[in-house]
């Protein structure tokens, strides 16, 4: 019943981890939607999830199991959502862009270039009295303030609401985009630019959300009518904890901005998944409104969850599985 699926992604163990703390892997696999996971006091859990990729997962059945239904509902204009979440190193960069965006070899690409090229093999598949526009808005959160990644000065973009539109991102640039081959250099420019700002300011990446917004315009020749389809990616930042005792000025303030986005997202997803009342506290942060009309209603979602699969990261990935457990 529920429009949100919830994934698991172990990535393989990273050579730090073989070598520093042995070949030691948390996990045991019991088939495609369950494993058994080893926490820290050598306890097993069970844990079962829509579906469960592991180490040696191809990017492929990512995008076919997760993103693909969500692309095709787009071009219906039907709003969607896919977010990776997990703590830095986990995989979610590797999941949503692959090895790089342009000139990357076709098995490591990730989930965004696999979206641009089924939302326009979606687009040029379908009937010819449909008339369809694409554009790309591409924004970082960061503190709680928004800013544009294809502008870099415009550092503080508002969220506002309208009847037409729902939620827009006010005065953040839209890109056209006619094909695939614009949208990945778009995406890229993007990403690069997200780079630059980040030296700029002395921040890691892994310390802002990255939002991707494809929103995709049909019009119909017979009726004139136009509908929207928003399709919004998310690479969350690392949502490891910060030490409490050391952590101050810059870092603890980043902590308590990503944690508080971080658990206004499960809330989010919670309510809708338990559809308890009707208030979902969407203004909570800005991740969640931004979100808000591809999140909920008849939209659809996809949370991947990115672990380690190795012993020495038990701790944040069980963090990770229970964020995910509790969205179901
Ligand atoms: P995050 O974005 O969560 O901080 P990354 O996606 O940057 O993590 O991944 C950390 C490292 O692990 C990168 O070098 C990445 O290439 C590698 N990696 C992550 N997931 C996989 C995977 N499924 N297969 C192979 N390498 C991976
Ligand atoms: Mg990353």
């Amino acid at each position: 019943m529920s429009n949100v699926t919830v994934c698991v992604r172990f990535r393989p163990l990273s050579l730090k981890e073989k070598k520093v703390h042995g070949d030691s892997v948390c996990i045991t696999c019991l088939d495609r939607e369950s494993f058994i996971f080893k926490d820290e006091k050598e306890e097993d859990l069970p844990f079962c999830f829509d579906r469960v990729f592991y180490q040696d997962s191809a990017q492929a059945d990512v995008y076919e199991f997760l993103a693909l239904p969500i692309v095709q509902d787009t071009v219906k204009a039907i709003n969607g959502t896919i977010i990776t979440y997990g703590q830095t190193g986990a995989g979610k960069t590797y999941s949503m862009e692959g090895l790089g965006i342009l000139d990357c070899d076709e098995n490591k690409k990730g989930l965004l270039p696999r979206v641009v090229d089924g939302l326009f093999q979606c687009i040029n598949s379908s009937p010819e009295d449909i008339k369809y526009a694409v554009k790309l808005s591409m924004v970082e959160i960061y503190m709680e303030k928004v800013r544009d990644l294809f502008d870099l000065s415009k550092d503080n973009v508002q969220i506002k609401e309208n009847k037409s539109q729902g939620i827009i991102l006010s005065g953040a640039s839209e890109m056209p985009i006619l094909n695939t081959e614009e949208a990945l250099k778009c995406l890229s420019r993007g990403i690069s630019n997200r780079a630059v700002g980040e030296t700029q300011m002395n921040v890691s990446s892994s310390r802002s959300h990255c939002v991707y917004v494809f929103s995709v315009q049909r019009e119909s020749a017979i009726d004139k009518r136009v509908k929207t389809g928003k399709l919004i990616l998310v690479d969350l930042a690392g949502s490891e904890k910060v030490e409490k005792t050391g952590a101050e000025g810059k870092v603890l303030e980043e902590a308590k901005n990503i944690n508080k986005s971080l658990s206004s997202l499960g809330n989010v997803i919670n309510a809708l998944t338990n559809g308890r009342g009707n208030h979902i506290p969407y203004r909570d942060s800005k991740l969640t409104r931004i979100l808000q009309d591809a999140l909920g209603g008849n939209s659809r979602t996809a949370l991947l969850c990115c672990c380690s699969p190795s012993s020495s990261n038990a701790s944040e990935s069980l963090s990770t599985l229970r964020f995910g457990t509790r969205t179901k």
